[in-house]
């Protein structure tokens, strides 16, 4: 597509084909990532919801965290949903025995953090970043924000004020599945970012 940025999914595991879709609705060249020297070409990432465990093992071995985390700090925009979310985070909680992450965002996250009793629920979520109209979020075993550290900026947050959605500059996390559903905005405010920087 003329003049579209090139967008990657990160191909490893997860609900990849779902942001693909997503992105094909925004009129955006998305592609998958799963070799190293692809990461050089993004001028944007998504990291997938599905499970960080997997996502983690699979990028180191495969060579692509180390250039993922060093584009990042170059300030590649990048978005990760849920699992996503957790790759992006500067720290976790109760990851699992020597779990790592990219960085990016200046949060902790806590996995699994709405327990076995509400693996899944969905809710109607206000983000005043989109406008008025309420998000239709749809939450998987999903993690919640613990901390905000001083670089991170909360998007949006539960009733009960526990932190679902931030984003550090132009890395942006949320705990929830917006390519589940109908939900476009969150991609658009992703690629709007991703065209500031590509000019
Ligand atoms: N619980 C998963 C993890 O720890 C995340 C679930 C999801 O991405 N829907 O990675």
């Amino acid at each position: 597509m003329a003049g579209s940025p090139r967008v990657g999914v990160l191909g490893l595991q997860g609900d990849v084909r779902e942001h693909l879709r997503t992105l094909d609705r925004l009129a955006v060249d998305g592609c998958v990532v799963r070799r190293p020297n692809e990461v050089a070409e993004l001028d944007g990432l998504i990291i997938p919801g599905g499970e960080s465990t997997v996502i983690d093992k699979l990028s180191r071995l495969f060579g692509l965290a180390a250039p993922i985390s060093e584009a990042i700090e170059n300030g590649l925009p990048v978005f990760g949903t849920c699992a996503g979310l957790i790759m992006l985070a500067s720290k976790i909680e109760d990851g699992v025995d020597g779990q790592q992450t990219f960085g990016g965002l200046d949060v902790t996250v806590r996995r699994n953090a709405f327990g076995s009793q509400l693996d899944s629920f969905e809710t109607s979520l206000p983000v005043p970043a989109l406008g008025a109209d309420p998000v239709h979020a749809v939450f998987i075993r999903a993690p919640i924000v613990s901390h905000v550290g001083p670089n991170a900026e909360v998007l949006a947050s539960l009733d009960d004020e526990r932190v679902v959605a931030v984003r550090t500059g132009d890395v942006f996390g949320l705990s929830f599945h917006p390519e589940m559903g109908d939900e476009l905005r969150f991609h658009e405010l992703f690629v709007a970012a991703v065209r500031d920087r590509t000019g």
